[in-house]
């Protein structure tokens, strides 16, 4: 099982990728396969920002934007947003300007829809490198324990009560603060998101796939160990289609 703790201030980068950046890069997975993670390492490493939908989502909804009150019940159920309302998020937020060396969207496309909204999107709007899909896989039992034993701290100290249980339950070891779990990690709203996942997000990795700069990881090994697997295959997938 993976430690599920991130301290980036350990996290130091790989100097083989010191001049390299992967561009556009898609994480793509299951709930629970660490995209978020992978992606906040990946961050580190090249400098460049992740761009979590559901952390967009999330954010909305705490600040109690028009956005985060349309979003809410759908979030809390693990009920997928609609196309238009996310589409539009992420055209917006890949108009800043931190996004021209690249980025990581964590999260994002979660529908074939939203696939194809993005391939014609980039190909609009920017003059940008290809993107590259990268699609991480972890079984179902394992996939359950991460999410229904998941505890967050406010701060961002992530817990697991199976794999990676603080010191004193309910408190977060690094700031005492009382930890809380997703409205939507329970075990019933899982199974909605797995469904979810194999019905509609499957399709889209399918897509990707097929259009070839794409390669899938095993997620089921420490969380250092699949960062390398993945900057190995962004050098290989950038370098055969640059
Ligand atoms: P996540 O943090 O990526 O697991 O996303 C949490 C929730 O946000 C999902 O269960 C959806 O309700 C919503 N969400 C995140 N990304 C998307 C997306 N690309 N399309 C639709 N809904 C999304």
């Amino acid at each position: 099982m993976l430690p599920l703790t991130l301290d980036l201030t350990n996290h130091s980068p790989a100097p083989a990728n010191e001049n390299f950046l992967p561009g556009p890069v898609l994480l793509l997975g299951a709930p629970g396969v660490g995209k978020g993670t992978q992606a906040k390492l990946l961050m580190a490493d090249y400098g460049i920002p992740q761009i979590s939908t559901g952390d967009i989502l999330r954010a909305n909804i705490s600040q109690g934007t028009p956005l985060g009150k349309q979003a809410k019940a759908l979030v809390d159920q693990g009920i997928l947003v609609s196309d238009d309302l996310v589409n539009q998020m992420v055209a917006d937020r890949l108009c800043q300007p931190d996004t021209r060396r690249g980025y990581i969207l964590d999260g994002f496309p979660r529908t074939l829809n939203q696939a194809t909204w993005l391939d014609s999107h980039l190909s609009e709007v920017c003059i940008t490198l290809p993107v590259i899909a990268i699609s991480i896989v972890v079984d179902y039992e394992q996939l359950l324990h991460r999410i229904t034993g998941r505890r967050i701290c406010p701060s961002g100290h992530i817990f697991n009560i199976y794999s990676n249980p603080p010191a004193t339950p309910g408190i977060c070891d690094g700031d005492g603060s009382p930890l809380i779990q997703r409205p939507d990690d329970s075990e019933a709203i899982f199974t909605e998101r797995m469904k979810t996942f194999q019905i509609q997000t499957a399709p889209a990795i399918e897509h990707y796939r097929k259009q070839g700069r794409f390669e899938e990881i095993d997620g089921d090994a420490p969380v250092e160990q699949v960062t390398a697997v993945i900057e190995a295959a962004l050098i290989r997938l950038r370098t055969s289609n640059s």
